[in-house]
């Protein structure tokens, strides 16, 4: 079993990152080469900007790289709770907000040609209890109504068309929405963004920014400084560089996932017909899919922990027997891959995207950010070109989380509590 991300391991092969040390002025520094700051080097690119995109490791190796691969439209959350908190407007704006990004990550898979193995068939939220099933049928209710009529409900009778498991009890299908290869869409990027005329640095960890006096940012890292008018923030959950601000504001939660050896033809057609992206409605839920090549990729929190190699390795245990609960018949299947990466969670489970002391950030994805990083990355652009308009989130305020100094301290404490939650809920 190799201890490392599927998609990363079978990315292309490419070089897109600047050999010259870090130096010379630009139009906007992003920081950041997962998905959120790769869109926006992009975009900014191909409108003319001068752009310099710095990663502390290798593009793509963050969150971008590591994660189930599912690109899911509608908020992660329960969207008649989401309404309680935030109104019905803002609720189906932020809905809405995740229909488009959908929309931004095929728009650029089109528009650039990347070769992701992309696969519009959907996501079906599988019902674990039976009182489960009844809640996400007045979700779906409430979701047909107000925001999202490509949805159909799916019941317990006719959920084994679905999936083969006698461990669920219905379905709720959104079919906008679809899942890649997220280490060839990384790429994808990248190349795109170099083509465009952006200059990317891998392993140039960000250490300082600094306002200058003349206006602009000097911008210092491992590899050498250059100036920018603009900077944006794009590092997720960073543990490095001048971030405590957003640190504070972050909680970085594990999750984990372990790949399958090929599950052949027969027992994908058997087990997952229809090659949906799946997540179940455990608060300690899962979340799983098949590859181009047909293994399952199944993750899920398995253990409020961060994510280190001997740490995956029992998360990946735990996972292995949460997939056998379901699939009995996986048993025997081998396990080839199991790595684990950080979430950027927010207190309410929303991004947050704006402008704090003069840079722009966009980040806190909360798991659910494949498609909004993507989209996020080409709001920002528009952003710092003088659209304020254009951010979903510009209005959602965002103090810093109680208690919450930059370690996450509480996280076994959440992780108990939401164990022994699991069990009445
Ligand atoms: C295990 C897991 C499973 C997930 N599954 C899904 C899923 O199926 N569907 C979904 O929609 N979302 C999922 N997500 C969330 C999704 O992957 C992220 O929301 C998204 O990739 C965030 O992209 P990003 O560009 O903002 O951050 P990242 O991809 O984390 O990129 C941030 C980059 O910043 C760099 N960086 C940090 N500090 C510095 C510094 N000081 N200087 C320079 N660079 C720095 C890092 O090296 C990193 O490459 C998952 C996340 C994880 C961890």
């Amino acid at each position: 079993m190799k201890l490392e991300s599927y998609w990363l391991d079978t990315a292309p092969i490419a070089s897109f990152g600047d050999d010259a040390a870090v130096q010379g002025r630009v139009d906007v520094a992003v920081i950041g080469g997962g998905f959120t700051g790769l869109s926006a080097a992009l975009a900014l690119a191909r409108r003319g900007a001068s752009v310099a995109l710095l990663d502390a490791g290798r593009i793509g190796g963050g969150a971008s790289g590591r994660n189930g691969g599912q690109v899911n439209t509608g908020v992660a959350q329960d969207f008649g709770a989401l309404i309680g908190q935030l109104g019905l407007e803002r609720a189906r704006r932020c809905y809405l907000a995740y229909a488009s990004a959908v929309d931004t990550v095929e728009r650029l898979i089109h528009e650039e040609s990347i070769d992701c193995d992309y696969l519009a068939s959907g996501k079906l939220k599988l019902a674990s209890k039976p009182h489960h099933y009844e809640h996400l049928a007045k979700t779906a209710d409430l979701i047909y109504r107000e925001v999202d009529q490509n949805i159909e409900l799916i019941d317990g009778v006719r959920i084994g068309e679905e999936v083969q498991s006698d461990r669920f009890y219905g379905g709720l299908l959104q079919r906008h929405g679809g899942q890649m290869h997220m280490g060839k869409f990384a790429v994808g990027l990248a190349q795109a963004a170099r083509r465009h005329g952006a200059t990317l640095y891998e392993h140039a960890p960000v250490s300082a920014i600094v306002k200058q006096s003349g206006g602009g940012y000097r911008v210092a890292s491992a590899r050498g400084e250059l100036t920018a008018t603009n900077v944006l923030i794009a590092t997720g959950p960073s543990k490095h560089g001048p971030f405590s601000w957003y640190r504070r504001r972050i909680a970085p939660i594990g999750s984990f996932i372990i790949v399958t050896e090929p599950l052949g033809a027969d027992v994908v057609a058997r087990l997952f017909p229809n090659r949906r992206a799946y997540t179940t409605t455990r608060l300690m839920h899962n979340y799983f899919r098949l590859t181009a090549d047909d293994r399952l990729v199944f993750g899920g929190r398995a253990r409020f922990t961060a994510s280190e190699q001997p740490s995956d390795e029992k998360s990946g245990r735990i996972l292995q027997r949460n997939l056998v609960e379901l699939f009995p018949e996986l048993a025997r299947t081998r396990i080839d891959y199991c790595w684990g990466g950080l979430v950027d969670m927010t207190a309410d489970r929303l991004p947050r995207a704006g402008q704090h002391d003069g840079l722009y950030f966009s980040m806190g994805y909360s798991g659910h950010g494949t498609q909004m990083s993507t989209h996020m990355g080409q709001v920002m652009a528009d952003v710092i070109g003088g659209r304020d308009d254009a951010n979903p989130w510009r209005d959602f305020a965002w103090p810093a989380i109680p208690g919450h100094t930059g370690k996450p301290w509480f996280l076994p404490i959440v992780g108990t509590y939401y164990r022994i939650k699991d069990v009445f809920y």
